[in-house]
């Protein structure tokens, strides 16, 4: 630990960034592999990899009573000399000097005792464990081990210098060790394959997950078919969980998307995936389902969390998994194949019930990819996915290769019943405006949001100048308007809502335009605004797994 910490010191007494690659190289090249693979992510200020699931969860003031045990200062001394530096780790470092009893301490005993500390919830276990841990240090090390637990060690090595000195420990090329980082996700577990020159991708380990590969988000057809190229693959944006399955021999797990392990959470798939006569790591998305039709996330979630899914839950929320990728197949990492090549490999595995494969339809224009979209808003879906047939799968990455193409949910033709004077660079202006749409019903007009964004500043002071002649009451921040200002509002969801009379609120709506064309007696309805919330979001779905997916 003693030189873990000298080499850090070292680190952060230069400004160089290529002194400071040169530095951390010189010290990981001389390391073991279980070592080294602690220092690397220590290095980043963690002192877990981030597909870890353990979390320290060390509070500040259990690092604080470590440290005044130790001490026995009183806590104005302790608490003066904190300020002096602001940085627990070198606020320790100084309190500590002369106070501890040190004995050589290795990476290892260190790695054991945050073992201890994450193993149990009880903060006084933790400070005892703390405790022992810090005495057995010099102040040197204390200080180190403070700042990896305070997840900072603020001597300006960001992940990218440490790629980069893992590199130069080895004799490799940046690239491949930050390709190889991207599917490990573990800047520990790349530095150690990298030493025994496992730099190949080919090298994917099952039962270690990898990185999943993000979709960047497009607004229009136009744009995307820009970004995509000739022809995208379109999917459904499943409204379920992502997964990864891993599967060798008898052994099978199922990772979520921040590469915790879900096994339990899907024993159904866990169970068929032993009975895949290929060894695999697929890319999918677990959706609910229940006679035959697609479940909202919400009732997914049920499933989830938990050590074990009772029976009556398993046959309430049944799940599918929707196989959209194939990453390794008996042996051979496959993710540099093009997407058409690794789709032909997953179709030739042939699943059986609850594996599906994701259904897709080529687009090829703009206009192609306007109506899938309109097919999949039939459905009561959000978006829709697109990939390039000819793309690599490049784990951990938000790229140009998926894209996700999201459009407002509707626009609806509402009156402003209220305004409101604005905040900062709309301070002066009436620029919030309550809308309302017309309860058939009852014919009163109802409110369903609030807009504050869409109109330009020339508009706006048109429109204060408007509401200040048409309102109503004057309650200060706010004014009652008369009722009789269309517009119309853009808007990407609807929840139900207590606040409003209507029963609903819409989520994130802006102003398309003002509508001085339509009459009050032309904006939308309370039921058309309750049509789309059942549609969207409510417990029935329009999607059936067939649409989505090829059942066998
Ligand atoms: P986002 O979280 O907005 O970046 O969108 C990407 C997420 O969409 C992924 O994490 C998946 O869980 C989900 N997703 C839904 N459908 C698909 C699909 N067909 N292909 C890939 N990801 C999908």
């Amino acid at each position: 630990m003693l030189k873990f910490s000298r080499t850090a010191d070292a680190i952060g007494a230069t400004a160089s960034k290529l002194e400071k690659t040169r530095v951390l190289a010189e010290y990981l090249r001389e390391l073991e592999p279980a070592d080294l693979r602690l220092a690397a992510v220590w290095m980043t200020g963690r002192a877990f990899s981030p597909n870890d699931p353990r979390v320290q969860n060390l509070g500040g003031s259990t690092m604080w009573r470590a440290v005044q045990a130790l001490t026995q200062l009183e806590a104005d001394e302790l608490g003066s000399t904190y300020l002096k530096y602001s940085d627990p780790g070198d606020w320790a470092f100084e309190v500590l000097q002369g106070r501890t009893h040190p004995r050589p301490t290795g990476l290892q005993d260190v790695a054991q005792a945050f073992d201890r500390m994450a193993a149990t919830g009880a903060q006084q276990a933790k400070l005892e464990e703390l405790t022992l841990l810090l005495d057995r240090l010099q102040p040197l090390e204390a200080k180190y081990v403070i700042k990896i637990l305070a997840s900072d060690l603020r001597i300006g090595l960001q992940e990218g210098l440490v790629e980069e000195a893992v590199a130069q420990a080895f004799g490799l090329n940046l690239d491949q060790v930050r390709r190889l980082h991207m599917l490990t996700g573990d800047i520990g577990e790349t530095a150690v394959r990298c030493q025994a020159g496992e730099v190949e991708t080919t090298s994917i380990q099952l039962f270690k997950p990898i990185r999943f590969m993000l979709a960047t988000a497009v607004a229009t057809p136009e744009e995307a078919m820009q970004r995509v190229g000739s022809e995208a693959w379109t999917e459904e944006k499943y409204d379920g969980v992502r997964c990864q399955l891993h599967k060798q021999g008898d052994r099978v797990a199922l990772y979520s998307r921040d590469l915790r392990e879900t096994t339990l959470a899907f024993p159904e798939l866990a169970e068929a995936a032993g009975r895949l006569t290929h060894d695999v790591l697929i890319d999918g998305e677990v959706l609910g389902h229940r006679a035959g039709k697609v479940l909202r996330f919400f009732e997914l979630q049920r499933r989830l969390g938990r050590k074990e899914v009772p029976a009556g839950l398993r046959e309430e929320v049944p799940v599918a998994l929707v196989a959209f990728d194939l990453l390794y197949l008996d042996g051979e990492a496959i993710l540099d194949l093009p997407l058409q090549e690794r789709r032909a490999r997953l179709e030739a595995l042939g699943f059986e019930h609850p594996f599906l494969l994701a259904r897709y339809e080529a687009a090829r224009s703009a206009a192609d990819l306007d109506r899938l979209f309109k097919e999949t808003r039939e459905r009561g879906n959000e978006g829709l996915m697109l990939k390039s047939p000819e793309s690599a799968y490049t784990p951990g990455r938000r790229g140009m290769a998926w894209l996700k193409l999201k459009r407002p949910l509707a626009t609806l033709d509402v009156v402003v019943t209220a305004v409101e004077w604005g905040h900062g660079k709309r301070r002066g202006v009436l620029s919030d405006y309550t809308f309302a749409v017309l309860d058939e019903e009852t014919g009163e007009l109802v409110n369903v949001g609030k807009a504050y964004t869409g109109l330009t500043d020339a508009e706006i002071a048109e429109m204060t100048q408007h509401f200040l002649e048409s309102t109503l009451v004057d309650r200060g921040r706010i004014r009652i308007v008369q009722p009789e200002t269309v517009i119309e509002v853009a808007f990407d969801s609807i929840q139900h809502s207590g606040r409003h009379k209507s029963g609903y609120a819409l989520r994130f709506p802006r102003i398309v335009r003002l509508r001085p064309d339509k009459t009050v007696k032309e904006i939308d309805t309370l039921a058309t605004v309750a049509a789309l919330y059942e549609r969207f979001f409510g417990a029935e779905t329009a999607t059936t797994l067939e649409e989505v997916a090829e059942i066998p």
